[in-house]
């Protein structure tokens, strides 16, 4: 397939592997540029920007072909030196960025100088626009049915990609509810140029966290997902384990909720120690709708071989003879 989106990141399959919390390491991010995709090293996983720099350079050991940073700019537990990992991002060579979470406008001017490519993640069509009009090369159009943060319109993707194709010039990535060659062929139907997955690449063989949470993630349904932090206007969709259950049930009393109140649960770290240890009660974790679809656990290359082919199967033969 080629597609703007190939042509502009330099891949050969239009499928980029989301920025993921504590997943998105060197090997899973190398194991999906290998396969032809784009991988990702999401930035905020490294402890320091100079951890981050010695993560890519693991990384470029790991394969020769492209692949991206994510910074994340959402509220955190503890203060993140953004600038610090935006210039790390830039010393480290790369020349892909995903970011998502806030305007990236401020990290332009550095990132362009470099000739680093923005792929800017947006959950709305007003943030698409404004993405496009400060000058970022591509958007990741996330909707409703998305792991992690879903911005709080709670628009699907059956809105979302064919207004992003109506309205946006650049290139765009579907993202959010993608995990197989059928979601491939929609997306490039309602107008994307690819897709982004990051649960679907978390139930693969090379994804860094613990199998008990890839099984889990086999077995759940789609129903199996719960927003959290709805009341704090940081929404995020979870994978729905007993600690999600609490968070909600906290959330629901009388009254305001007070971010202080569901901090032991929620904190990143403990989220790190459940992808280790195993232990699915442990803390939180991000899903997305998606889990309903998922029921292996490929390799990244086997996947997205699997998926390409399913799409291709489906554009040059099914819907082909709809026409005829
Ligand atoms: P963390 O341990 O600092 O915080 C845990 C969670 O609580 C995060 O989702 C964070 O956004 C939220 N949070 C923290 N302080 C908050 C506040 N005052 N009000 C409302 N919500 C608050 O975060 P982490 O797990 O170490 O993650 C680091 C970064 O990566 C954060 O920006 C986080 O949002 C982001 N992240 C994104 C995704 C995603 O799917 N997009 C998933 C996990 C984490």
């Amino acid at each position: 397939m080629r597609t703007r989106v190939t042509e502009l990141l330099g891949i050969e399959h239009p499928v980029v592997q989301g920025g993921m919390q504590w997943v998105g390491l060197a090997e899973l991010a190398s194991a999906v540029s290998n396969a032809g995709g784009l991988g990702i090293i999401t930035g905020l996983t490294q402890p320091t920007p100079e951890a981050l720099l010695k993560e890519v350079a693991r990384c470029r050991d790991m394969t020769d072909k492209p692949f991206a940073v994510n910074l994340t700019i959402l509220p955190t537990i503890k203060p993140v030196p953004y600038e610090e990992y935006a210039q790390a991002i830039v010393d480290s060579g790369v020349k892909i960025v995903e970011t998502a979470g806030r305007n990236p406008e401020p990290f332009l001017p550095l990132f362009k100088a470099a000739g680093i490519k923005v792929i800017h993640k947006c959950t709305s069509i007003r943030h698409s626009l404004k993405a496009e009009k400060i000058g970022c090369d591509m958007v990741s159009v996330d909707g409703f049915e998305c792991a992690g943060h879903p911005g709080e319109d709670d628009v699907t993707n059956m809105i979302l990609l064919p207004l992003a194709a109506r309205r946006l010039k650049i290139p765009f990535l579907a993202s959010g509810g993608f995990g197989d060659g059928r979601g491939l062929a929609a997306a490039l139907a309602m107008g994307a140029d690819g897709i982004n997955m990051g649960t679907r690449f978390m139930v693969t063989q090379e994804a860094p966290i613990h199998h008990n949470v890839k099984q889990r993630m086999v077995e759940a349904s789609e129903l199996d997902t719960a927003l959290i932090y709805r009341s704090l206007r940081n929404t995020a969709r979870v994978f729905k384990n007993s600690v999600a259950e609490q968070v909600m049930a906290i959330e629901a009393r009388a009254g305001e909720t007070n971010f202080e109140d569901i901090k032991h649960l929620v904190a990143g770290v403990k989220g790190r120690e459940l992808f280790n240890d195993g232990d699915l009660d442990k803390g939180i974790w991000s899903a997305g709708m998606v889990v309903g679809l998922i029921d292996d656990i490929p390799t990244c290359a086997e996947l997205i071989s699997r998926i390409v082919r399913e799409a291709e199967h489906i554009i040059s033969d099914r819907l082909e003879r709809m026409i005829a």
